[in-house]
């Protein structure tokens, strides 16, 4: 009598820890960042944009037309610290516009993310990233921190009374988030500085309708300092895994932000990291990401990794071709879509 109904309960049991088991399998499978699978999708990405001839190197600020167009480097990090890359890893160009979103991290960790909201906003323009229609529109609101009239509003929101104080922090800053003292280059930056008058008058519009409290061309001076420092593509990926990991940089364990500020800030990047093509990448990736006119582009997978190519031909908008298609694909093959629902 009591033997069968022993086979028939063990049986259910086994049943249920199988489909468990398939159910935990399905998930784990979803999400594993296996060293296979990266270094698979790195590499399958490297091969099928290296012939790509599309877009041309920025030369509106004289120097980034000179660098080599043929630069071609991707990089991983995860938030687990692991670093993985494929291409060229070593050649330097300046991080221009991504340097935005480590100044923005700096105000907000020193006047808290409302500071940025209610001086210029956390808006997308719909415009070109040093757009004077764009500031004219709400006198200098309604913008954000990661195009032009915003960044060097938040340049000159960072605390300090000399022109070194302010720099030194915001040199520290990018350094914690890279792991590394990161080099100024300085043709670039005496290239931009001699030819930034269109960025001077931005400030200057800035300053006149009150979000610039001080000296709007030190402020410019600093922004464009900024602009000028050099990055590989694992700097930019560390730089990137720092915001995948809540603001603490995965291989040095340094925290570089506070991370409550850290979801602000990710939100202002998937709003406006791309400039006015932020909405097309978001459709595609859902993924938070920053472009600079010297070719890199970082991308966050919240939890996961940090990505970054570093390609100088841009398309009209102002964004590394390859860099957007090999980030694509990448974060595709490893689920790195913050939207994609657990499968
Ligand atoms: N330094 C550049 C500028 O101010 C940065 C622009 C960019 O990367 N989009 O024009």
């Amino acid at each position: 009598m009591k033997a069968p109904m022993d086979r028939w309960y063990v049986g259910l049991v086994r049943s249920l820890v199988l489909v468990l088991g398939l159910l935990v399998a399905g998930q784990v499978a979803a999400v594993e960042l296996s060293k296979k699978n990266i270094e698979a999708a790195l590499d399958a990405a490297y091969k099928k944009y290296k012939g790509l001839q599309e877009g041309a190197n920025a030369d509106y600020i004289p120097a980034l037309a000179k660098v080599d167009s043929n630069i071609y480097g991707i990089a991983l990090v995860t938030t687990d610290g692991k670093v993985y890359s494929v291409g060229d890893i070593k050649s330097e160009v300046s991080i221009q516009s991504i340097s935005k979103v480590f100044t923005a991290a700096l105000v907000m960790d020193e006047s808290g993310p409302r500071s940025l909201e209610e001086n210029m906003g956390v808006d997308a323009t719909g415009q070109v990233f040093n757009s004077i229609v764009a500031i004219e529109q709400y006198k200098g609101a309604e913008m954000n921190p990661l195009v032009n009239a915003g960044a060097i509003t938040a340049t000159s929101m960072v605390k300090g009374e000399m022109y070194g104080d302010v720099w030194g922090k915001i040199e520290s800053t990018y350094n914690n988030f890279a792991g590394r003292k990161l080099p100024l280059l300085q043709d670039v930056y005496e290239s931009e500085a001699a030819t930034n008058q269109r960025n001077q008058a931005i400030a200057h519009l800035m300053f006149a309708y009150g979000h610039i409290k001080n000296d709007p061309l030190r402020a410019t001076d600093i922004y464009t300092r900024g602009c000028s420092v050099g990055v590989n593509a694992k700097d930019l990926a560390m730089m990137a895994a720092t915001l995948a990991n809540a603001g603490t940089n995965p291989v040095t364990g340094k925290q570089a932000m506070k991370s409550e500020n850290v979801p602000e800030l990710l939100a202002v990047m998937a709003t406006a990291g791309l400039y006015d093509d932020s909405g097309k990448w978001l459709y595609k990736t859902g993924l938070p990401a920053k472009s600079g006119v010297g070719g890199g582009i970082i991308a966050v997978s919240p939890g996961k990794f940090g990505i970054a190519v570093i390609s100088p031909p841009l398309d009209a908008a102002g964004n590394s071709v390859r860099a957007q298609k090999a980030i694509a694909d990448i974060s595709e093959a490893l689920g790195g879509n913050p939207y994609e629902p657990a499968k």
